[in-house]
Order: C-alpha cells, then structure tokens, then sequence
C-alpha cells in the first residue's frame, strides 16, 4: 500500500549516526518520507522517524541498495533525493596502514556512493528530475597529513560528483557537493593508528568544530533551492578551523 505523502521520498545512506542521522530528522520535519540505510539497522529505526523505512543494507553490496530503494519507492513514490552520506575515515601513515584499510574507504567512501547513485539515477533521468547529494570532505579538496588515503578517497567523490553533473545537466538532475570540515560524530572513533587519532582528537578539542546538525542544514538548504538552482559545491567549516 503505498503512503501519500505531501512531499517527495528522500533517501540517506549513513543515516544511523552524525551527519546522515542529523540530515533525516531535518528531512523528516520538511515532511519527507525517507529510506534510511546503514549496516546498524537498529539505530535507524531508533530515531523514531514517521513514514521512514529504515533496512540493514552495507552500501558497497550494490544488490542490498537498489532492493531497498526499490522498496521504499513502492512504499513512497519515487526518490526525488538521495545524500549519499555513509563514509569511513581511516587515518594512518601510508607506511604502516594496513592495506585493508585503503580498500575500505575506497570500497565505502567511491564504490558505495556510486551504488547509490546507480539506484536512483535512470529513474531520475527519466522523470527529468532529482537531486543528488555527495558528502566529500575539505580533505576533497586540499590535503592534510595522514589523510592520504582518506582524502584520495574523497577527492575522488569531488571529482566524480562534478563529472556527473555536467554528464546529467542536460537531464534535469542536480549533483550537489557537501564538503565540511570537522564535525563532531562518530567519525573518527574507527581509525586504528592511536597516536594519529589522539592527534586528531588535539585538534578538533583545541576548537569549536561543526555539530551534524551545521552540515544537515546546509543539505537542506542546497536541496530547497528552485530545482533550476544547483549549488554545485558547498564548503562549511568551523570558522575556527585554519
Ligand atoms: P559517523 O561515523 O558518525 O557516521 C558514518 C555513517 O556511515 C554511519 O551511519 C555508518 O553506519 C555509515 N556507514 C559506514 N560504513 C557503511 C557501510 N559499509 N554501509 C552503510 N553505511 C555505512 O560519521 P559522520 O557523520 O561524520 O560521516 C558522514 C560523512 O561525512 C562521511 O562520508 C564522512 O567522510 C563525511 N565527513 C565527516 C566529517 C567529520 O569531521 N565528521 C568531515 C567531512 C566529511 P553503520 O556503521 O551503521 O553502517
């Protein structure tokens, strides 16, 4: 049975925490169904969110993402957004990582957003409509120490994510770039290498960073704009990060 809603379904990956969790309660209060995908299926369903389809899906299995997006699309209607969101940062020294780890961002951070964008792309180039979110990184566009596979990873979601909008302008299908600086979540909690997180850890307690809900709102804002309108990029750090 299918739900009618006063506005269009909108899809999160990494919608189980930080930046993904803050963008679907924004979403939700503009009135949005949503489907909302992470491997912790049960954080999802935990925010409690109306007309939310919330399904364990690991978004580097191409198969489990567009099986969802079909569901919620008979349950919703068609998805006029997706924030391709669910990322991994794994910092480290390139000469002491290990090599798992590289394929870890790269399969997450490149490989599942463009399973993302695969699962709603044909459809939006049908209709002649929608809108794509790619969160990159200011490590997308500059580059820090112990970042070099991270930030690769990321400079590879700038490029691709510009690449596709002019492959799609023509279609009526915005690609928009999100790239904060740091955000307090969970994010950094992954990375093994303990002196390069405790680096880390220095710097985003010497000032005032970004909370989820900064990046949510600027998502919101880019998504809001006349559907003529792309922000193509947008940049939001701290204003106490250098
Ligand atoms: P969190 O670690 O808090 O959230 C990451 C999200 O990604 C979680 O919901 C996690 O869900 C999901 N995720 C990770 N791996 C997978 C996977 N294989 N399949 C599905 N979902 C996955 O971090 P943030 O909110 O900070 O990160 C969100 C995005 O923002 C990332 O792309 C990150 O690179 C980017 N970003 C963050 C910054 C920061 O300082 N925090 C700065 C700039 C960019 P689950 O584990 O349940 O699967």
């Amino acid at each position: 049975a299918r739900t009618l809603a006063a506005q269009p379904l909108a899809i999160i990956t990494g919608a189980s925490s930080g930046i993904g969790a803050a963008t679907a309660r924004a979403l939700s209060d503009l009135g949005h169904p949503l489907l909302l995908l992470a491997r912790r299926v049960e954080r999802t369903e935990a925010l409690g969110l109306p007309n939310a389809l919330a399904r364990s899906v690991d978004v580097t299995d191409a198969k489990e993402v567009a099986a969802a997006v079909r569901e919620a699309e008979e349950l919703y209607g068609h998805a006029d957004l997706i924030v391709n969101n669910a990322g991994v940062m794994l910092l480290g020294e390139v000469a002491h990582q290990d090599a798992a780890e590289w394929e870890r961002m790269f399969d997450v951070n490149v490989r599942g957003l463009l399973h993302g964008v695969r699962a709603v792309l044909p459809g939006m180039i049908e209709r002649g409509s929608g809108t794509i979110v790619n969160v990159s990184s200011v490590a997308g566009r500059r580059t820090y120490a112990n970042h070099t596979v991270y930030s690769g990873s990321k400079f590879a979601v700038h490029g691709m994510s510009e690449s596709l909008r002019e492959e799609v302008s023509g279609h009526g299908v915005r690609v928009i770039t999100i790239a904060p600086g740091a955000v307090e979540t969970e994010l950094l909690s992954h990375t093994t290498d303990e002196a390069v997180k405790a680096d880390y850890q220095a710097f985003k307690d010497s000032i005032e960073v970004l909370v989820p809900e900064d990046v949510a709102a600027a998502i919101t804002f880019a998504y809001q704009q006349p559907q003529r309108v792309t922000l193509r990029e947008l940049v939001l750090a701290a204003t106490a990060q250098a």
